[in-house]
């Protein structure tokens, strides 16, 4: 899992952040602890390089690079679910500072304690009875120490505990906002998100892309009801979650619109793919009714399919794609059509 960190691992990476946070313009405060904490644990590689970008240009980040470093690659969560993280790192660093202070004071009572009993030992009339006074003070004060730092220990993994768990939250609240919840497939965001980390390191042969709308579908669902068709939703989303694998991406681009991403898939192999899933879409429906299965008919759907041109927008790409899908619709629909290279001409 991407933030199985152990104990250990979150304190280390707590202490790394605080370490790089001390050395930044912007305040000691959760947005910066957050960045920070995905910079050293090596997460997140997209932040990693734009802060190290940042840093080679400025130096240091001031609170409004660390604000917007944290709204383009972390923030993606509902404002509840960050204000409640944003206050329980809050807790977590003012504990840590806390205890830290604490044995801090403990070290400077301990440190004046041991200066005392040298200026009494360097004294020529000190006595065995002095002596044993001030071993006996050395002694209650090194116990003091030992179990302040002991208390730090705990703190400190109490804390590194707390920070784990508030990593499982953030990617549990972060995994949902990218899924869409009647088909379990990547939604929209996550489709961008998928999209445009392939075409940042595309290398032919691929990659290629999937726009797959389903065929007539408002009349489906006039005919057997939403409820129904959101059961032809899901559906459509097994088969492609059952027929995409590895890198590629099966996503629900939007209402009966799915799109599938093939990283590293030559335009043979896509259309090879996309006839494959028309075909398994074309087989025969049944929709359960009380006693008896009722045939609902054809259920199809019509593919555009576009292999990536160098040097084309997501946005030029995925426009393509649609054309070709619009064009198989055109062409009476329960079809595949392979997009044009050049853009506006299927
Ligand atoms: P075409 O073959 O041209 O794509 O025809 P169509 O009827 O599929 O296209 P149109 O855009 O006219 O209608 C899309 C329909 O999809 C209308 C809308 O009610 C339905 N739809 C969109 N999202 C959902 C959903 O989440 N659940 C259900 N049940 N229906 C949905
Ligand atoms: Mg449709
Ligand atoms: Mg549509």
């Amino acid at each position: 899992m991407r933030y199985g960190h152990t104990t250990a691992q979150s304190a280390e990476y707590l202490r790394l952040a605080l370490k790089q946070m001390m050395q930044q313009e912007a305040g000691l405060h959760p947005v910066s602890y957050a960045i920070w904490y995905e910079y050293v644990s090596g997460f997140n590689q997209r932040l990693k390089l734009a802060m190290d970008d940042h840093l080679k240009k400025y130096g240091q980040l001031n609170n409004d690079a660390t604000y917007a470093l944290y709204d383009e690659y972390v923030a993606d969560l509902d404002e509840k679910t960050a204000l409640r993280i944003g206050d329980s790192v809050s807790q977590l660093v003012d504990q840590v500072s806390e205890s830290a202070g604490a044995t801090g004071n403990q070290a400077s009572r301990f440190g004046n304690s041991l200066e005392n009993w040298s200026e009494t030992l360097q004294r020529p009339s000190t006595g065995t009875g002095a002596l044993a006074t001030s071993v006996a003070d050395i002694l209650r004060g090194t116990r003091e120490m030992q179990a302040s730092i002991i208390t730090l220990q705990q703190r400190l993994e109490e804390s590194a505990r707390e920070a784990q768990q508030l990593r499982q939250e953030v990617t549990r609240a972060r995994e949902e906002a990218l899924v869409d919840a009647l088909t379990g497939l990547t939604n929209r965001k996550g489709f961008d998100n998928a999209l445009g980390i392939c075409l940042s390191g595309a290398r032919p042969p691929g990659p290629c892309l999937l726009m797959i709308d389903l065929d007539n579908f408002k009349a489906i669902n006039d005919a057997h009801g939403h409820l129904f068709g959101d059961k032809v939703l899901a559906s459509i989303g097994n088969i492609l979650r059952a027929n995409v694998k590895g890198k590629d991406t099966a996503a629900r681009y939007g209402g009966e619109e799915f799109a599938v991403i093939l990283p590293q898939t030559p335009r043979g192999g896509a259309l090879g793919l996309a006839e494959a899933l028309r075909s398994i879409v074309a087989a025969n429906w049944r929709k359960r009714g009380d006693d008896q299965d009722q045939q609902v008919g054809n259920i199809t759907v019509s593919i555009g399919v576009a292999d990536y041109a160098t040097g084309e927008t997501a946005a030029d790409f995925v426009g393509r794609a649609d054309r070709a899908l619009y064009a198989a619709k055109m062409q009476g629909r329960n079809r595949v059509n392979l997009a044009q290279r050049t853009p506006g001409s299927e």
